[in-house]
């Protein structure tokens, strides 16, 4: 059926993509993902080749109008490189138009590091945020921080190894007393998590330098509201003061 189908694919482990993803790749019109050769990978691990039309965060609006039209009669799949499109990866304003051009919108769901790292964290997962990559920048990474970790749930990051020491140094300065996570390398030969204070944490990852893709997750400490109605407000808070400016 013609449409927009926003397709998850592994985070790692090729297994992991889902008998529907795969179906719905054999079937479709047309790819849009992020880089033609990555998800070409997958296309040959399937067996299968499509048209492949590159859409990234560069795609100018023409490219997009382009890919919607072709919306109309037929299907066409959007994936990311890894994980679940529009999480830290494009896809927003392709949705967005795709809406409001009136086409059929289908999501078919997969991994997602953020929650594979938040379920093998051990931290409380009754609410959690999720903040995305930290800033590069110190004093924006602080404050990102802080932000987050003052919402009263489990905050969960994207992270980058060469990164990661300096961030843990910075939580064990800004909130040395909470419980953190390295979910790291998740659904791969080396996947690991730890979860520590994030002293700790920094020492080990001084001492044995991490390698590969990062989830970083801080719990949300003892002094978390329980008030249902003060979470929203603090969400809400939260979520304004992380839009782009
Ligand atoms: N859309 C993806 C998803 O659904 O998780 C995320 C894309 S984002 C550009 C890539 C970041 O996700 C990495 O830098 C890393 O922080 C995290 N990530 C992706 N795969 C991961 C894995 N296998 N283990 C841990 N973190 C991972």
């Amino acid at each position: 059926r013609p449409g927009l189908y926003i397709v998850a694919t592994p985070i790692g482990n090729l297994g992991d993509i889902t008998l529907r993803a795969a179906e719905t790749l054999a079937r479709c019109g047309a790819v849009a993902c992020e880089d033609t050769r990555v998800t070409g990978k997958l296309m040959k691990h399937l067996g299968l080749s499509k048209p492949l039309w590159r859409y990234d965060d560069h795609a100018s609006e023409a490219d997009r109008m382009r890919i919607v039209a072709a919306m109309h009669d037929r299907a066409v799949v959007l994936v990311s490189d890894a994980g679940t499109p529009l999480v830290s990866d494009p896809g927003y304003r392709l949705v967005r138009d795709a809406r409001a051009a009136g086409v059929s919108i289908a999501a078919l769901p997969g991994a997602c590091a953020a929650i594979a790292g938040l379920t093998v964290s051990g931290l409380p997962n009754d609410r959690f945020l999720f903040a995305g990559f930290l800033p590069n920048k110190d004093k924006a990474r602080r404050e990102a921080l802080e932000r987050a970790a003052g919402v009263g749930a489990t905050a969960i990051f994207y992270e980058t190894a060469p990164r990661l020491v300096r961030s843990l140094e910075t939580i064990a300065q800004t909130l040395p007393d909470r419980e953190v996570s390295v979910a790291r390398e998740l659904t791969k030969l080396h996947e690991e998590c730890r979860t520590g204070s994030a002293a700790d944490l920094a020492a080990h990852y001084s001492a044995h330098p991490a390698k590969g893709e990062i989830v970083l997750l801080i719990g949300p400490g003892g002094d978390a509201p329980t008030d249902d109605e003060d979470i929203d407000a603090l969400l809400t808070d939260a979520l304004q003061s992380a839009k782009p400016s």
